[in-house]
């Protein structure tokens, strides 16, 4: 739509064709409803693409103030929740009705429950659907990525790209959380509903925020960001205790003379369960020696357990719970001021089709945003 909204103000015949009933079902249901539809901080650097510089023309051409600038025409009442993540007051349906009243002002027309059955090129592109043959000088695929099929997600666009020569990134579930192996099912048998502000690290990247145990495995941001950045067979660690060192904890507590169970002056520092859980696991016997009787040697890998707790996920949730695909259409076959294929003329990607997938909080939208944007001025020129 954003696409569509920049080609027809330059005059441009625009028809978009979605084959389900109702546009912007991701907008609807994300930001639990209120559609976190930007983040002020958006750089490239918030991206994972195997090109990684490839979102800056198009993320400084259009940025978050750019659609902020939109949000505010359009009278949307918006607000910061946290760490440069914009949210609407009220309802993401707002950010739906802003893109389909643009387009509708600038003549852009929808053609839904529009069953796309064939793509192809002679002199111009030809889209074969239920409801006729389209027919156009220029293509913009726009089919966003795998997840949530029940809302109309598919393969389309990857398979457009590879009809016409273009090379894929290898595409996973990501921003899904992890799902455990039966070692971390039986070390926190019940904790589904825990969490716990914790700093996780995957591959090089750290993120401080929450972690939630569900029945499966791990869910809440910090997992979700880290799950974009994790690859089969990686190792995740988790640190519960990110602001105080664990053994100076103990220390400190044994030099004023404390005597309560070490499990309650864990406690103190991370949530309960967890600090019973751990005492459990590292003392089975079940009777926990008071403070004073425990040496640094006996606290110090409790410490380092509660610190730097590691293991290896079986895998992420899935599609059905993703928030996104990595990988997608290698950005190598596509020019990133304007989106176009360098393989077919007036053949664009944009969105999250794209090898580019933003990290948890308003950059995937960004980028939606601003590859449409940038795609929106260029398309149909000769
Ligand atoms: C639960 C959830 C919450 C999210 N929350 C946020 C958030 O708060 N902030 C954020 O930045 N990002 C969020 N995202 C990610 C964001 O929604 C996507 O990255 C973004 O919508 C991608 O835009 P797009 O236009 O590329 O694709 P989409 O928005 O997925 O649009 C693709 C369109 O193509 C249509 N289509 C697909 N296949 C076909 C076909 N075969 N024929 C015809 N039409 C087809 C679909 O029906 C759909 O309308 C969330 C995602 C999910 C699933």
């Amino acid at each position: 739509m954003m696409c569509a909204i920049q080609a027809a103000k330059r005059g441009k015949t625009v028809a978009v064709l979605d084959h389900t009933s109702k546009v912007g079902g991701k907008i609807l249901i994300s930001g639990g409803g209120r559609c976190n539809f930007t983040n002020v901080g958006a750089t490239p650097s918030q991206y994972v693409s195997s090109n990684p510089q490839f979102a800056q023309s198009a993320l400084s051409r259009f940025t978050p103030q750019d659609f902020v600038a939109m949000v505010q025409e359009h009278g949307i009442a918006f607000h910061e929740k946290k760490l440069g993540q914009l949210f609407c007051d009220e309802s993401a349906r707002s950010i739906v009705d802003l893109l389909v009243t643009r387009c509708h002002e600038a003549k852009a027309q929808f053609f839904l429950d529009c069953k796309i059955n064939k793509v192809g090129k002679s002199e111009l592109f030809e889209v074969e659907t239920n409801q006729g043959i389209f027919s156009s000088h220029s293509l913009v695929v726009a089919t966003g990525g795998l997840s949530i099929p029940k809302l109309g997600a598919t393969g389309l666009g990857y398979e457009i790209a590879e009809q016409f020569g273009h090379k894929l990134i290898t595409r996973a579930p990501a921003l899904d959380g992890f799902v455990f192996g039966s070692q971390e099912i039986e070390k926190f048998p019940g904790f589904a509903g825990v969490s716990a502000d914790v700093l996780i690290k995957v591959n090089g990247k750290k993120f401080r925020e929450n972690i939630l145990f569900t029945h499966t495995g791990l869910s809440g941001p910090a997992a979700l960001q880290a799950s974009l950045h994790w690859y089969s067979g990686e190792v995740v660690e988790v640190n519960f205790s990110p602001d105080r060192d664990v053994l100076m904890w103990f220390k400190e507590k044994r030099k004023e003379g404390a005597r309560s169970e070490i499990k309650n002056l864990l406690a103190e520092i991370i949530p309960r369960r967890l600090a019973e859980r751990f005492c459990e696991l590292y003392f089975p016997q079940g009777n926990l020696p008071p403070l004073p009787q425990l040496s640094d040697k006996i606290l110090s890998p409790l410490a380092n357990e509660v610190q730097s707790w590691k293991f290896v996920p079986t895998g992420t949730v899935g599609y059905s719970k993703a928030e996104v695909t990595r990988g997608g259409v290698d950005t190598n076959g596509l020019s990133s001021k304007t989106l176009e294929s360098k393989l077919v003329p007036q053949l664009y990607f944009i969105g999250e089709v794209v090898d580019v997938t933003g990290w948890l909080g308003g950059y995937n939208f960004q980028w939606a945003w601003a590859s449409a944007w940038a795609a929106g001025q260029a398309v149909g020129t000769k």
